[in-house]
């Protein structure tokens, strides 16, 4: 829906109502990078959308007022590579995605042409959480002996599937193809080019398919290579600097995404890549079972990694909602403006002594005075996870109990 069908719908709305907002969020550090916005700002919220965003909004304009005071509000974050299918290890979105402040997330290859409709029926469908996917060029995603069967990966197949639901389907995914060649590599290229859509690849280099060359002379500009700080596939060379073909790579329009996964992401490899400016286009969890236990993969752990290695908070909220909004074709989900949709994550930067993990070359720890944790998550307009109770009455506003006997 265009930005303009948003505003009609939104003034339709609110002119049948009385002139109250459904909430405001009062008092936080509201940072809307598509608005160039990082100060204290009052946010209102009526229906499924952002109503106001102005300085002081008079507190009995509302029904509720949640003081977020010492937060920072941004739109709802966009994880753009978890699993939800296929996988063995897949998690469900709502329990593990709405408590991290994650409210656009994608499916990252579960599901292949001869499975998405499976996945949209079980998952898509039955989630809070919304769930895009990119389409594995393996016809049965990652279900079964994943992604190995040649015959199954139909450019052709892949490209119907993703004309019937472009609404759902973003992309394409090619990844832990174990055979010499590029052919999975190839017709997943051939898929996303010919729907105008892109692909996310996640290769392990080997001596017949080299990183370079598949950046260099496979992929098109706007193609994702995912897992972009992993130890297995290192962007740094053992003098820790950035190998001079992933600065050709992002020359020729080649993105690169965090996933960071059960083994992906190294702050070995992602201080170096950062202390030379090196950044990731896109932030992302590769959530499943094994990256949501001792690899602290949420996307506020993740957010809290890329800071404690350099980044600053700003960069990283651009690269964890603007940008993977704009990626998916989504731009009203990646900001605060008045009139778009209300996807909100309130987050809380705490101060101690923390330590963070990384993985892929055994779990090492980085020590970090900080700590990004989400206090709250507002979908559509609608509190779906709130840490501290900060939109509920107090206790002793119950009711005395009603006596049936
Ligand atoms: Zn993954």
């Amino acid at each position: 829906m265009s930005k303009n069908d948003l505003k009609k719908r939104f003034n339709l709305m609110s002119t049948k109502d009385e002139k109250k907002f459904d909430l405001i969020l009062k008092g936080g550090i509201v940072v809307d990078p598509a608005n160039n916005v990082h100060e204290m700002m009052d946010i209102a919220v009526s229906d499924q959308f952002i109503a106001k965003v102005e300085k002081k909004i008079s507190s009995d304009k509302a029904r509720r007022i949640i003081d977020v005071s010492g937060m920072i509000v941004t739109p709802g974050l966009i994880d753009l590579h978890a699993h939800f299918f296929g996988y063995f290890a897949s998690i469900q979105p709502d329990p593990h995605c709405l408590p991290n402040g994650t409210t656009t997330v994608v499916d990252a290859g579960g599901s292949g042409h001869k499975t998405f409709d499976q996945f949209n029926e079980k998952i898509i469908s039955k989630s809070k959480t919304r769930v895009l996917a990119l389409l594995n060029i393996a016809g049965k995603g990652m279900v079964g002996e994943p992604e190995q069967d040649l015959d199954g990966m139909s450019s052709d197949d892949s490209i119907n599937k993703i004309k019937q639901r472009p609404d759902l389907i973003i992309g394409i995914k090619v990844a832990h193809y174990m055979g010499p060649g590029w052919e999975p590599l190839d017709r997943g290229v051939k898929a996303a080019k010919e729907t105008g859509t892109f692909l996310m690849v996640d290769q392990t280099p080997i001596a017949s398919r080299p990183m370079d060359e598949m950046m260099l002379n496979h992929l098109n500009p706007g193609d994702i290579v995912t897992h972009c700080y992993a130890y297995s596939k290192p962007m740094t060379d053992k003098n820790d600097k950035v190998h001079s073909y992933f600065y050709k790579a992002r020359e020729r329009g080649i993105l690169f995404d965090v996933g960071h996964g059960a083994g992906s992401f190294s702050f070995r490899i992602a201080k170096a890549a950062i202390k030379e400016n090196f950044l990731p286009d896109t932030v992302s969890t590769d959530m499943h079972v094994s990256s949501i236990l001792a690899n602290q993969a949420s996307m506020p752990e993740v957010m809290t990694k890329l800071l404690a290695c350099g980044m600053n908070l700003d960069d990283i909220v651009k690269k964890s909602i603007l940008d993977p909004a704009l990626k998916i074709g989504h731009p009203e989900l990646g900001t605060l403006s008045e009139s778009a949709i209300a996807d909100i994550a309130v987050l809380n930067i705490q101060e101690g002594n923390f330590g963070l993990n990384d993985n892929g070359s055994g779990i090492r720890r980085l020590n970090s005075k900080i700590r990004i944790i989400c206090e709250m998550t507002i979908k559509d307009g609608e509190i779906l996870w709130d840490l501290n109770g900060r939109s509920r009455d107090n206790w002793e506003a119950t009711p005395v109990p009603y006596q049936l006997y």
